[in-house]
C-alpha cells in the first residue's frame, strides 16, 4: 500500500512558495499548485517556512543528565579535570545510557532534528555500557531519527590499556564511526594514536571523527598528521575534525596551508561555536575556501557543563553569534551548515529537499529562515521519512 500526503503552500529557503507531495517516505513531487486526486490526503502548510530536517553532527547522547536531578558542577578548569569528574559521577551515580540517550533523542526530535552523530564513551571502567545503551536507542528510534554512533575513547586510549580492544569490539558490534581525541595532549603519542584510529577505520571500513581541542601549532601539527593518514588510506571525504580550535589560533599563512590540506583531503570541520573567547575555526573563511562544515550541540547538560541544549536551531544561532555574523547571507550559510553540511559530513545518501530524497523536514512559523534562526520558533511540524514525529513541540511517536 502506498501512502501519500500533499503539503500545500510551504516556503523553502531561497525558493518560491510550493507544494510538496510525499509518497512512501520520499519527496515524490515538488512544485506550485500540484494537481492531486481525491485519494491524496492534503495538509495546508499555511505559508510556513520549510527546513530540511536539522542535523546534529556532533553530540554525546550516552551521558546527558537530562531528566535527572540537577547536577551541581564543580569540576576544575582543565580537560583532565572534566574527564576525571565525569568518570567519578558515573561511578557514584550510575548513568543508564539507554534511558539518557532516549531522553536526549526525544528533545532533539521535538525540536526538528532528524539525524544525529553521537559519540559514545568507551573506557576500561565504563566498558561498552554507553555504546550498548545508545545502540539500543538507535534501534528503538530508527524510524524516528537516524543515529550514527562513534566509538570514542573519551578518557584516552593508549594511556588506558584495553581501550583499543573495547573500541574494536564496539566496531564489530555495529559502531558506525571510529573517534579519536587530542592525540598529543591526552595520549601524548600522536603518531601511534592516529595510526591506531586510522588502522581501525581501514579494518572495519568506517569513517573517522577526531575531537581536536589542541590549540595553535600543536593542533596544526595534529591536522597535518590526520591529513597524511587520510591520504595514505584513501579516506578522502570520510574524515571529520571536530572543534579544530587550532584553526582559529594560527597566523594567516599557516591557516592557508592548513586549509589547502583540508581541501586536498576533503576533510570536514565540525564547529559548535564555542563560548569563552577561545579560538575557533573561522567559519566564513573556511566556507568561502570550499571546506565542508557541519555543526553539533556537543554534550547536552552533562558532567562537562550545563549550558548546551539539544535544539539545532539554537546551535545555528550560537554559531552565527560566535562568528559575528550579521548579514543574511552569513546566517543562511549557518542554516546550510546545520542541514546540508551535516548530511555531507555524515555521508547521508538521500538527504535534502529534492525529489527522490527522504521526506525529512521541519515547518516553522516565520517571515524568513534567517528570522527564524533569530526568533527560535517551536517547530509546527517535524517529519521523518514522511511520518509526523512532532507537532508544536510535542512528540507524536
Ligand atoms: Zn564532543
Amino acid at each position: 500500500m502506498t501512502t501519500s500526503l500533499c503539503i500545500r503552500n510551504v516556503r523553502p529557503l531561497g525558493g518560491e512558495p510550493t507544494d510538496i507531495l510525499i509518497r512512501d517516505g520520499v519527496f515524490a513531487a515538488i512544485g506550485p499548485d500540484l494537481a492531486m486526486g481525491e485519494e491524496v490526503e492534503t495538509l495546508d502548510g499555511g505559508g510556513r517556512l520549510l527546513f530540511p530536517g536539522l542535523i546534529d553532527a556532533h553530540t554525546h547522547m550516552d551521558k546527558t543528565l537530562l531528566g535527572l536531578p540537577w547536577h551541581r558542577h564543580t569540576a576544575g578548569p582543565t580537560l583532565l579535570d572534566k574527564i576525571e569528574g565525569e568518570r567519578r559521577l558515573r561511578r557514584e551515580e550510575g548513568i543508564d545510557a539507554h534511558r539518557q540517550s532516549t531522553r536526549h533523542a526525544e528533545r532533539a526530535i521535538a525540536s526538528g532534528t532528524t539525524h544525529i552523530r553521537s559519540f559514545s564513551d568507551i573506557d576500561t571502567e565504563w566498558g561498552l555500557n554507553g555504546f550498548h545503551g545508545l545502540a539500543q536507542t538507535r534501534e528503538d528510534l530508527k524510524d524516528t531519527v537516524t543515529i550514527q554512533i562513534v566509538a570514542f575513547p573519551q578518557s584516552g586510549m593508549l594511556v588506558r590499556p584495553g581501550t583499543v580492544e573495547l573500541m574494536e569490539q564496539a566496531l564489530r558490534e555495529g559502531a558506525d564511526v571510529v573517534g579519536g581525541l587530542d592525540p598529543s595532549t591526552i595520549d601524548r603519542d600522536p603518531v601511534r594514536h592516529l595510526d591506531t584510529i586510522f588502522g581501525l577505520a581501514e579494518r572495519y571500513d568506517v569513517d573517522v571523527d577526531v575531537h581536536l581541542h589542541e590549540p595553535g601549532e600543536l593542533g596544526a601539527f595534529s591536522v597535518e598528521l590526520i591529513a597524511e593518514r587520510t591520504k595514505a588510506l584513501g579516506l578522502q571525504g570520510r574524515v571529520v575534525i571536530s572543534h579544530a580550535f587550532c584553526l582559529g589560533g594560527v597566523d594567516a599563512a599557516r591557516l592557508d596551508g592548513l586549509i589547502a590540506l583540508l581541501l586536498e583531503n576533503d576533510i570536514a570541520i565540525m564547529s559548535h561555536g564555542p563560548g569563552g573567547g577561545r579560538p575557533a575555526p573561522p567559519v566564513w573563511q573556511l566556507r568561502e575556501s570550499g571546506v565542508r562544515l557541519c555543526a553539533g550541540n556537543d554534550g547536552i547538560r552533562d558532567a562537562w557543563g550545563p549550558l548546551n541544549r539539544p535544539e539545532m536551531l539554537l546551535r545555528a544561532y550560537l554559531l552565527a553569534y560566535r562568528n559575528n555574523f550579521r548579514r543574511d547571507e552569513e546566517i543562511e550559510a549557518v542554516i546550510d551548515i546545520v542541514t546540508n553540511g551535516g548530511a555531507s559530513a555524515m555521508r547521508l545518501p538521500d538527504y535534502g529537499f529534492a525529489e527522490g530524497n527522504a521526506a525529512d523536514l521541519m515547518l516553522v512559523d516565520g517571515e524568513t529562515h534567517v528570522q527564524a534562526v533569530v526568533d527560535q520558533p517551536t517547530p509546527w511540524l517535524v517529519m521523518k521519512r514522511g511520518r509526523v514525529t512532532a507537532r508544536e513541540g510535542g512528540l507524536c511517536t
